[in-house]
């Protein structure tokens, strides 16, 4: 009998730690969560966090919210969400910039991107496109890197603010075809895309998803795409190989992380639903119809982002410690 009575015991003891431990994920979420994008709303960051959001709010049962925070290249925003209550109710969409360029590029950002967050997932990979404003004077990437060259910096080319992915991708554009713009910081490449489309802006190396439905429809030119194929999502536009700029290859990725010390059991949920939004029908549409390129497989791990930051990290550092970039 006192056996028993002890075996009871035993078994509710371990049935309330093992609750305590799920406590926070069962219940979670209870409310809203908020999404940090950290550049303006219209961008790249912003149309994939709310598109992969959308699906995500319906398995969690909760909506997404976002929240544009931008600001010094993406840093002010995710330097703000590394700082939120690790409790899943603030999450944020970084970046190759943010999370890989960053370091190298400010001597003082206030977070590491391999040690002050819980990764979630990649939510997208995005090639970089050079665009121009429509009635640019040049009918292809030749006539457009000779014009670039003649011209200096007479020229604008917008990016949303040092570090980000237009910005570093427009470094290394400029340096093989010679051009030495004025470049022009935005809080995003949504208003930088609204200025090239009103002609105050000459050009840009933006990443597809918001460039691709103004090109499609003749608001804007682009003169190459920087991947090895051409994209379903701008059949016409030439490779950066095709268009005579082979060593131009760049493709941007997304992915939500949350602030360190989130619970491992609410980081595991939002993976769940990161990856059912992937594997959502709907929500791969909006995406691949945008030029996205989804991940699959093993790469939808929170466990392969972890790593992945690590090896972005140190490959940034090579690149602009190579390119002479100086850090802020
Ligand atoms: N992510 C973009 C960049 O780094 C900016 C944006 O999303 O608006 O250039």
């Amino acid at each position: 009998m006192s056996n028993r009575v002890f075996n009871w015991f035993g078994l509710i003891s371990v049935a309330l730690v093992l609750a305590a431990g799920n406590a926070q994920a069962q219940g979670y979420p209870t409310h809203p969560i908020t999404v940090i994008v950290p550049f303006a709303a219209g961008g790249p960051t912003d149309v994939i966090a709310r598109i992969v959001g959308e699906n995500m709010g319906k398995t969690l049962g909760q909506q997404i919210i976002v929240e544009n925070v931008a600001g010094a290249g993406g840093t002010t925003g995710i330097t703000k969400g590394s700082q939120a209550q690790p409790d899943g109710y603030t999450i944020m969409m970084g970046h190759m910039g943010t999370h890989g360029a960053a370091p190298a590029l400010y001597k003082n950002l206030k977070y590491k991107p391999t040690e002050d967050f819980e990764p979630i997932g990649l939510a997208a990979g995005t090639p970089i496109v050079i665009v121009a404003r429509k009635d640019f004077p040049a009918k292809d990437m030749k006539e457009f890197a000779a014009y670039l060259k003649a011209n200096g910096d007479k020229l604008n080319e917008g990016n949303a603010g040092v570090g980000s992915v237009s910005f570093t991708s427009c470094i290394m554009f400029n340096v093989l075809v010679g051009a030495k713009p004025t470049r022009v910081p935005y809080t995003g490449t949504g208003p930088v895309i609204n200025d090239m489309l009103a002609n105050k802006l000459d050009y840009a190396c933006d990443q597809i998803v918001s460039v691709s439905s103004q090109v499609q429809s003749g608001n804007i030119k682009a003169y190459a795409i920087a991947t090895e194929t051409r994209s379903p999502a701008l059949p016409n536009v030439p490779t950066s190989t095709e268009a005579g700029l082979p060593e131009f290859k760049v493709s941007a990725w997304n992915a939500l992380f949350a602030p360190k010390g989130t619970p491992k059991d609410v980081v595991a949920k939002l993976n769940d639903a990161l990856v059912k939004a992937l594997s959502d029908e709907g929500t791969r549409k909006r995406l691949l119809d945008l030029g996205g390129v989804i991940p699959e497989g093993k790469e939808r791990s929170a466990e392969w982002l972890r790593d992945f930051v690590v090896t972005e990290v140190d490959r940034w550092d090579k690149i602009i410690r190579a390119g002479g970039v100086v850090a802020e």
